[in-house]
């Protein structure tokens, strides 16, 4: 039986254990629990992908369905809407998850599945003795032997460093908060909202948190405020935003052009594999949607030299797509001059055209 060790304990770690969930293998995960915290959205192809992926439907009872997406431009304590979006006008079907209870579903049901080993500790280096037989050297100096290893362990992980060496990584400030206030939670029912700011934007959007419904909120500040020590005074003096305990952080992605994602049985996966900016809240979907393809190919494919061939060629161009477009996306919404131009740009911008673009995000 193989002896697969995934690294990593979030997101990505649980998606690709799930997708061995009809075979037989051996499968540690490594990676110390860590704290996940609010809310991310989950687009028609996420959502897809992960009633796919755990074959079963109980997963519409931990995503909250959002119907309108709203743009908003905000500046001076006041708020213009700029434009209105229905999904369902579309047909299509989006959705907000909480981060722990989406991490949390999927373990239950890789252990509903399959006998799977934890080992919550860290490791710092991966050793290869001979073809095809590779040792994690664990923080405590144990070794651990494996056939395949999964590197599910993010941006700063040490499988992306044995795979691809030295990578550019662009690191970015980022506040989150959630909330339950009531009378914001009346306002914002079922609505995923966007507004652009002179200091940057914010998303918000409700989603079920347990047994409450919570608002997540994200603000990502613009080139001028990024790493200012201004930003969170003025945060806090923004009246709409100012009740939100903000929470600092930064998200990484790489500035390299992909180049290779596995070396030697090492198969990077997640955010390890390929990172861009969250303007488009696609880099966890197509972690549940490859998990879903790598879940395809474990059942379709013999060798592991093969599927590690495939799901490469295959979800690499899809990457390249996205990365670009969330770029040129997220500097529309940090714009600093020609605001005018981009609010009128978007105030103007047909059901249609918003429809076609957003299947193109999600579907091509
Ligand atoms: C602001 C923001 C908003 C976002 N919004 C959305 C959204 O709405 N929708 C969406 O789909 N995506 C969104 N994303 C992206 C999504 O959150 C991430 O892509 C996803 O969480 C990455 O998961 P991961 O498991 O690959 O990596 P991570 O979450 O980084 O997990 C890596 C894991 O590896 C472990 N680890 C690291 N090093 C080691 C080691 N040496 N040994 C053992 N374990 C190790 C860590 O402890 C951690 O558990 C957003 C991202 C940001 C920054």
């Amino acid at each position: 039986m193989k002896k697969i060790l995934i690294i990593g304990n979030s997101l990505s770690a649980w998606s690709v254990a799930s997708a061995f969930t009809n075979k037989k293998v051996n499968i540690t995960i490594i990676g110390n629990k860590n704290n996940t915290f609010g809310a991310q959205q989950l687009s028609p192809n996420g959502f897809r992908a992960l009633k796919k992926l755990i074959q079963n439907d109980d997963v519409k009872n931990i995503v909250y369905e959002i119907i309108k997406f709203q743009i908003n431009s905000y500046n001076n304590d006041e708020t213009r809407m700029l434009k209105n979006f229905y999904f369902n006008e579309f047909d299509l079907k989006y959705f907000s998850v909480s981060r722990e209870m989406l991490i949390n579903f999927l373990i239950k049901n890789v252990k509903n599945n399959i006998q799977i080993n934890e080992i919550n500790k860290s490791c710092v280096g991966i050793i290869q003795r001979e073809p095809g037989k590779l040792e994690v050297l664990m923080d405590n100096k144990e070794l651990i032997s494996a056939d395949i290893i999964i590197g599910c362990d993010g941006v700063n992980g040490i499988t992306r460093k044995y795979v691809c060496g030295t990578t550019n990584i662009v690191k970015k400030q980022v506040f989150r908060g959630t909330s339950n206030d009531r009378k914001q939670l009346l306002l914002k029912q079922k609505t995923l909202e966007l507004s652009f700011s002179n200091y940057g934007h914010f998303i918000s959007y409700p989603f079920f948190n347990n047994n409450k419904t919570c608002i997540n909120y994200v603000f990502i500040p613009n080139k001028l405020f990024q790493n200012s020590n201004k930003i969170l005074d003025k945060l806090r003096n923004i009246s709409k935003f100012s009740p939100i305990d903000w929470n600092e952080g930064h998200y990484y992605f790489y500035e390299d052009e992909i180049q290779t994602i596995h070396k030697n049985n090492v198969l990077l996966f997640g955010d390890a594999g390929f990172s861009f900016e969250p303007h488009l809240a696609q880099v966890g979907n197509n972690i549940i949607e490859d998990a879903n393809y790598l879940k395809f190919l474990v059942e379709n494919t013999h060798s592991y030299d093969e599927i590690f061939e495939n799901f490469s060629r295959n979800t690499f161009k899809k990457k390249s797509e996205l990365k670009s477009i969330s770029n040129i996306v997220g500097i529309s919404f940090g714009m600093n001059s020609f605001t005018k131009i981009r609010d009128s740009l978007v105030s103007n911008f047909s059901d249609k055209l918003m429809s076609d673009f957003l299947k193109k995000v999600w579907y091509d």
